[in-house]
C-alpha cells in the first residue's frame, strides 16, 4: 500500500518527500547533487516546481526535516529555508555535517558492507573525492533551527508521526513512522537494485542494532532516500 499522504519528489537520484500536515506542509530532505551522477547539479529549480505543483509556497511550508546530514540530502536546505522562510530540523548527531563539513565528513558514510562494492569504491576513490570537493565548495553551510533529540515532536507542526533515532548510516540518522505504518527512512534502507538495509554506513554494528527497534512498529511502506517506495516485508532484516 502506497499512501497518498506522502508525496515523493524524485530529484533524479535522491528523493525528497512532501507531507501535508494540519498546519501546512513538511518537507523531508532537500536533495542536492549526488556524488555518483553525471548531471551533478543541485536541481533547485525542479524542487521548487514540484513543491508549487503540490500547492506548497512560502507561508505554508512549516518545516524541513533532514533525515541525516549527507550532502545529497541537505545541500538545498539553506536555499529552501530562505526561499520559503521556514525552519530546518536535524538530529544533533549530524550537525557537524552541515555547520562545518569537511572532505572526511562527506566521505564518512562511504564504507560498504559488500566486499565488491568496497572494491569498486576504492577504484573510484579519486573520482568520488573530486566530486565531493566540488559539492563541498558550493555547499551553503547552515545551522539547524531545531536540533532533533528524543523530545522532538512532529505533532507540534500538525503531523502525527513518530521520529526515531536510528544511528548507523550516520550518527544522527532518523526515521519517521506514520500512523498507517509508512516509514520515511533516509538512507537507513535503500531501494537501488533491490530493497535492503543501507549499502553504505558509518557504523554497521550500530545500524543493525538500531534497526531492531523498528520491529516494535507495524511498518508497511518504506519511502527511502534513493529508489522507489517498497513494502517493508521485502527487506530481509
Ligand atoms: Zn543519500
Amino acid at each position: 500500500m502506497v499512501t497518498d499522504k506522502i508525496i515523493r519528489i524524485n530529484m533524479d537520484g535522491t528523493n525528497c518527500y512532501l507531507v501535508k500536515s494540519n498546519e501546512g506542509f513538511i518537507l523531508f530532505d532537500a536533495g542536492g547533487p549526488m556524488l555518483t551522477d553525471k548531471k551533478f547539479n543541485d536541481r533547485q529549480e525542479e524542487l521548487v516546481i514540484a513543491l508549487e505543483i503540490e500547492g506548497c509556497f512560502p507561508g505554508n511550508l512549516k518545516l524541513i526535516v533532514l533525515t541525516h546530514g549527507d550532502i545529497d540530502h541537505v545541500y538545498n536546505a539553506a536555499y529552501v529555508r530562505d526561499r520559503y522562510n521556514t525552519k530546518i530540523a536535524l538530529h544533533y548527531g549530524d550537525v557537524s555535517y552541515v555547520e562545518s563539513p569537511s572532505i572526511s565528513s562527506v566521505l564518512e558514510s562511504f564504507k560498504f558492507r559488500s566486499i565488491s562494492l568496497n572494491f569498486i569504491a576504492k577504484l573510484m576513490r579519486r573520482y568520488i573525492h573530486n566530486r565531493s570537493l566540488k559539492a563541498l565548495a558550493a555547499f551553503r553551510k547552515f545551522s539547524p533551527d531545531i536540533l532533533i533529540d528524543d523530545k522532538f515532536k512532529l505533532s507540534e507542526f500538525g503531523l502525527e508521526a513518530d521520529v526515531l533515532h536510528i544511528p548507523g548510516h550516520t550518527d544522527g540518522s532518523i526515521c519517521i513512522v506514520f500512523q498507517d505504518g509508512s516509514l520515511i527512512c533516509g538512507d537507513t534502507f535503500f531501494n537501488m537494485f533491490k530493497p535492503r538495509i543501507a549499502m553504505n554506513a558509518c557504523d554497521y554494528e550500530m545500524l543493525d542494532k538500531s534497526i531492531k527497534q523498528l520491529k516494535n512498529y507495524n511498518i508497511t511502506t518504506v519511502y527511502s532516500g534513493h529508489g522507489n517506495p517498497f513494502e517493508f516485508q521485502r527487506v530481509s532484516l
